[in-house]
């Protein structure tokens, strides 16, 4: 049987290296290093399988649309993007962390609107829709953590792993908001047409995850 080819989209750094043994547990190894490599799309030991690395928050684009069929990215950026446009069969419980608010170590309650800067901009409406507080929703592209004490914002909408990110700007974790880990997910079209060559996948990265957890 000639299996279809399959794009699995994936973003370097702490995704990627906790991605890669699992899928090398899938029978899925790149042909080269790609951490160390320039390009975006490589090779692999399967002919039909080929991976893509990209920006994170370009993964659901990719699979919604089919140019990728599998894609492995962070619940932040789907509860961000949306979950509706693909499926999303399996959490590979790795680069893990927690969607928080967070403001300047003991600061006073701000007078007027909550000035809330984060990257995480339609995350953050509904969380403080949800309470009830109104707010003035300032979006970044990064260093999340600079705004309040630059006055741009009173607090900031951002992933903390250990807190020593935001300890080392003067700020402290509030609120939180989510867990987040790394997730599959799979084009709807693609999960009908590729079906078996996409469950054979989820299957083994399954057990790969079930045997790491054991
Ligand atoms: P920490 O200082 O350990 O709380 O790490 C916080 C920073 O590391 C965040 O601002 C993120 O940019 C990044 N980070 C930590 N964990 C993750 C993750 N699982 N996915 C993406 N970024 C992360």
């Amino acid at each position: 049987m000639t299996m279809p080819n399959l794009v699995i989209a994936l973003t370097k750094g702490r995704i990627l290296d906790e991605v890669l043994p699992l899928l090398a547990q899938a029978d899925i190894v790149p042909a080269e290093d790609i951490s160390l490599s320039r390009k975006l799309i490589f090779d692999t030991n399967l002919a039909h399988v080929k991976l893509m690395v990209i920006r994170g928050s370009d993964v659901p684009t990719y699979v919604e649309f089919g140019s990728a069929d599998i894609g492995v990215v962070g619940k932040d950026l789907l509860l961000e993007y949306g979950d509706e446009a693909f499926y999303e069969p399996l959490d590979l419980d790795i680069a893990r962390c927690r969607l928080m608010t967070a403001e300047p170590i003991g600061r006073a309650a701000p007078v007027g609107r909550l000035r809330v800067a984060t990257k995480f901009v339609n995350i953050a409406k509904r969380y403080f829709a949800e309470q009830g507080v109104q707010i003035e929703l300032i979006k970044l592209n990064g260093a999340l953590e600079l705004a309040p004490s630059m006055g741009l914002a009173d607090a900031i909408v951002d992933i903390v792993d250990t807190g020593k990110t935001l300890t080392a700007n003067g700020l402290e974790a509030k609120d939180f908001i989510a867990h987040v880990s790394s997730r599959i997910i799979v084009n709807k079209a693609s999960m009908k047409i590729k079906n078996a060559a996409i469950r054979e996948i989820l299957d083994k990265l399954s057990t790969a995850v079930a045997n790491r957890a054991a």
